[in-house]
């Protein structure tokens, strides 16, 4: 029987989080995905209590004033705070399920210090132009110049803390289910030998993305 474990996925908005996540979900009957409260706007196609529970800055204070989360972000100067409900992680651990949590790198460092078990991983594309291929396939939201320029200066930013986590991979186009696979190898022996942060893949990674910034930033204007 699986001992209850978190997994911590973060990764490159455009890198197949999603699909990995329900790959993960669907193929293996043993994984929880926690949904965490926001208090950002729903955006096009979300759904409150599936992507997130969308809450007023009233009721998210409340949940924190109860510690009722068992970590959150507040991001100085933004109105956007995320927490991950503490209830449903403890239930799922308790049930010896893998819980999933979809947070940031700083998130999953709280969780860690609770849970040391907790393992992390984080999804990259290939490369940067997959990356943007992926954000400007998508059909769910209008997604227009500036939110992929956004995006990929935020996944520039990411760059940095890659290093930081337990494991890498690579979502190569149409393997989502093999990262999938690879996910639960690493939750089922705790162990990611094969599959430690890449950081010289990374290290050209940002240099390419950092240039194809510019490049497009420049052609636009
Ligand atoms: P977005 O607003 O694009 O959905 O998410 C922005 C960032 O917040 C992403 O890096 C996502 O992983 C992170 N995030 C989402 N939920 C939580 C949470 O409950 N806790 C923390 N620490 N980060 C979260």
């Amino acid at each position: 029987m699986n001992k209850g474990r978190i997994a911590v996925i973060s990764g490159f908005s455009g890198a197949g989080k999603g699909t990995i996540v329900k790959a993960l979900m669907e193929k293996y009957d043993h994984y929880a995905l926690s949904v965490s409260m926001t208090t950002r706007a729903p955006r096009d196609g979300e759904v409150h209590g599936r992507e997130y529970y969308f809450v007023t800055h009233e009721d998210f204070r409340k949940v924190m004033d109860e510690d009722g989360f068992l970590e959150y972000a507040y991001y100085e100067g933004s109105s956007n705070n995320y927490g991950t409900p503490r209830a449903f992680v403890e239930e799922n651990l308790a049930k010896n399920n893998y819980v999933i949590l979809e947070i940031e790198v700083q998130g999953g460092a709280q969780v860690k210090k609770i849970y040391p078990d907790t393992l992390s991983i984080f999804i990259v594309t290939p490369t940067p132009q997959d990356l943007i291929r992926q954000l400007e396939g998508r059909k769910d939201q209008s997604i227009d110049f500036a939110t992929v320029q956004k995006r990929l200066r935020t996944a520039l930013r990411e760059c940095a803390d890659v290093g930081r986590y337990d494991a890498m991979l690579i979502n190569e186009s149409g393997r989502a289910e093999a990262c999938a696979d690879a996910i639960e190898k690493i939750m089922q022996t705790g162990d990611v030998t094969g599959h430690e942060p890449d950081l010289t893949f990374v290290e050209k990674f940002k240099a390419e993305l950092e240039d194809i910034i510019e490049k497009r930033e420049k052609e636009r204007n």
